[in-house]
C-alpha cells in the first residue's frame, strides 16, 4: 500500500511539473472541499498543499505562511491581498483568512498564480543567468526645451542638474574603479529633452539596478526664502520587487548546514522591496547631504513621481536646494557647490552599495 501511495505522488508530481496546474479542476477530481464566503469560492491551505504536492515544505509564523512550489517561494500574510512569488508581488482579489483554524484561500486568486507559474520561471532564470553588471542610472532632470525652474539671475535648472550629473558620475568611477562591475551611465550626457516615458525606458533597457534623479527646487510662492534639500523615494511602484535579505541575521548563518526546508523558507522570509530600499536610499542621500550642506534638511518622503513609480528598480529623486532663492542660485552657479553636492551624493550612494554588499566595507 505504502509503494502504491509512493507510485501515485510520483505520477502526481510529474503531471504538475508537465503542465501548468488547473487547481479548481483537480479539486473537483479529487473531491476537496470548497467553501463559499460572500458567495466567493475558498479552498483551505491543506487541500492546496496536497494538491501542489507541497505538504513538506511548508512553514507558518504568526500570520505568514509560506511554502515551497517549483522551487519558488510562495509567501503570504492572511488579511493581506499581497502575495510574494518567487521575487515579484502579485496582488489578488480577497485576501487570506482564517476561520475555526483552518486558513482559507481565495481559489481564483491561487489558480491564477499557479497557472502562471510556469512562464514566470523560465523568464526569471533568463533574466538572473544574463545578469552580472550592478547598474546605476543617474537621471539628471529636464533638458533642452525643458529648462526645469529658472532662478532669479537666469541659471536654469536643467544645467544645474547635468553639470552635477556629470560630477558625480566622473567621481563615482573614479571611486569605484576597483569594481569593473559597477556601471555608471547617465539619462542624459548633455543638453537633450528626454521625457519621463524615455527616462522610464532607459532604466528598463540596462536594467538598472539604481535609478537616482537629480534635480533643482522651486517654490511658487515663497521664492525668495524657501530653502532647504529633500529626496523622494516612491510612494507605490507599478511593479514591486522583493529581496530576499540572507545576511540580515548573524543568527540565521552559524545554522545553515542544519536547516530543513521549511526553515529556509522562514529564514529567507527576512525580505525588503524596491520601495523599502528606495527609502533607505534616500535615507542615507539625507544623512549625508545634512552633514554637508547648511541648508535645512527636509527629509526623505515618499513622492507620486512619475520617473520613481514606473521604473522596477531602487529609484529616489533627489532635490537639491531652492534655484529660485537668490542666495542659493548664487551658491549652485559655484563650481565648488557643485562638486561638494556630487561627491556628497557619491558618497550616499557608495554606503548604500556597502550596506547592500554590493562591495565590500571598509568600516
Ligand atoms: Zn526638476
Amino acid at each position: 500500500m505504502v509503494y502504491i501511495i509512493f507510485f501515485l505522488c510520483l505520477f502526481f508530481s510529474f503531471l504538475q511539473s508537465a503542465s501548468p496546474i488547473n487547481l479548481t479542476e483537480r479539486i473537483k477530481e479529487l473531491k476537496y472541499p470548497v467553501y463559499y464566503i460572500n458567495q466567493q469560492p475558498f479552498i483551505s491551505l491543506r487541500t492546496l498543499l496536497k494538491v501542489i504536492g507541497a505538504e513538506n515544505s511548508w512553514g507558518r509564523i504568526e500570520d505568514r505562511i509560506f511554502f515551497l512550489y517549483q522551487n519558488k517561494r510562495i509567501a503570504m500574510r492572511i488579511g493581506n491581498k499581497s502575495v510574494i512569488v518567487g521575487e515579484k508581488y502579485v496582488d489578488i482579489e480577497y485576501p487570506p483568512i482564517e476561520k475555526e483554524g483552518e486558513v482559507l484561500l481565495h481559489l481564483p486568486s491561487f489558480e491564477k498564480i499557479l497557472s502562471e507559474f510556469e512562464e514566470n520561471v523560465e523568464e526569471d532564470e533568463e533574466k538572473s543567468l544574463s545578469r552580472e553588471d550592478y547598474v546605476i542610472l543617474i537621471d539628471p532632470g529636464h533638458g533642452g526645451i525643458d529648462s526645469g525652474a529658472v532662478g532669479n539671475f537666469g541659471l536654469k535648472e536643467k544645467d544645474v542638474n547635468l553639470d552635477i550629473s556629470l560630477r558625480l558620475q566622473h567621481y563615482l568611477k573614479k571611486k569605484l574603479k576597483k569594481y569593473p562591475y559597477i556601471k555608471i551611465y547617465l539619462t542624459r550626457d548633455k543638453d537633450v529633452y528626454l521625457s519621463l516615458e524615455d527616462r522610464v525606458e532607459k532604466a528598463k533597457k540596462l536594467n538598472a539596478d539604481i535609478f537616482f534623479c537629480i534635480h533643482t527646487n522651486s517654490s511658487k510662492y515663497n521664492r525668495r526664502y524657501a530653502t532647504g534639500f529633500e529626496t523622494f523615494y516612491p510612494r507605490e511602484k507599478e511593479e514591486v520587487k522583493v529581496f530576499y535579505s540572507y545576511e540580515n541575521s548573524n543568527r540565521l548563518k552559524e545554522n545553515s548546514q542544519k536547516d530543513t526546508v521549511v526553515l529556509q523558507i522562514i529564514k529567507e522570509f527576512d525580505t525588503t522591496t524596491t520601495i523599502d530600499e528606495s527609502k533607505i536610499l534616500a535615507e542615507i542621500v539625507q544623512e549625508k547631504l545634512s552633514e554637508r550642506l547648511i541648508t535645512p534638511d527636509r527629509g526623505a518622503k515618499p513622492g507620486n513621481f512619475y520617473v520613481l513609480k514606473y521604473t522596477p528598480m531602487v529609484s529616489i529623486l533627489t532635490e537639491i536646494g531652492f534655484i529660485c532663492n537668490p542666495n542659493i542660485e548664487m551658491n549652485l552657479r559655484d563650481v565648488e557647490v557643485r562638486q561638494a553636492i556630487a561627491e556628497t551624493l557619491g558618497n550616499a550612494i557608495i554606503e548604500y552599495l556597502e550596506r547592500k554588499k554590493v562591495i565590500p566595507s571598509y568600516e
